[in-house]
């Protein structure tokens, strides 16, 4: 069995395939995300950068320069349509991250966590059995961080 991931943005220009499974597939409620998106949250699946073979359409980045960490964030979007792609890290070069909401299939990949729930908005629930971070998986010194585990869901505020 294998999975095959497809995906692009909204004008098709960028398009993408991915023959793996996601390491872990985010709903990030940090407010760089809710300021990026222009939404609620963030929804996106981390992958090998390199496990994520692109077409030949433009791909911009912007460089935002986290408030954590100091490291730079890129994010990668479509200059045609203004579509986010996906993101990459400075901090961590071997990974990158690619929109829920850009797969042909979002239904394909599961949720495996929150993050920072600690800044979700009004109105967003965070939902039963997967792990809920306060705020990130680990620390800036790499120790891991505590989830919550709700056994129904809740509202996020
Ligand atoms: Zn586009
Ligand atoms: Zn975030």
């Amino acid at each position: 069995m294998s999975l095959v991931l497809e995906g692009g943005c909204l004008c098709a220009a960028v398009r993408f395939h991915i023959h793996q499974a996601p390491l872990r597939t985010l709903v990030c409620h940090c407010t760089f995300c809710q300021r990026m998106t222009g939404s609620s949250f963030y929804a996106n699946s981390v992958f090998p950068v390199d496990a994520v073979r692109f077409n030949a359409g433009e791909i911009r980045r912007y460089e935002h320069t986290s408030d954590g960490s100091g490291k730079k964030v890129y994010v990668e979007f479509c200059p045609t349509c203004g579509t986010t792609i996906g993101l990459a890290f400075e901090r961590w070069p071997d990974l990158r991250a690619i929109s829920r909401g850009c797969y042909d299939n979002p239904n394909a990949v599961d949720i495996t966590s929150n993050l920072w729930t600690r800044s979700a908005q009004s109105g967003v629930a965070l939902p039963a059995g997967i792990d809920c971070f306060a705020t990130a998986r680990s620390t800036a010194e790499g120790q891991p961080e505590h989830p919550s585990r709700y056994p129904k869901p809740v509202m996020a505020r």
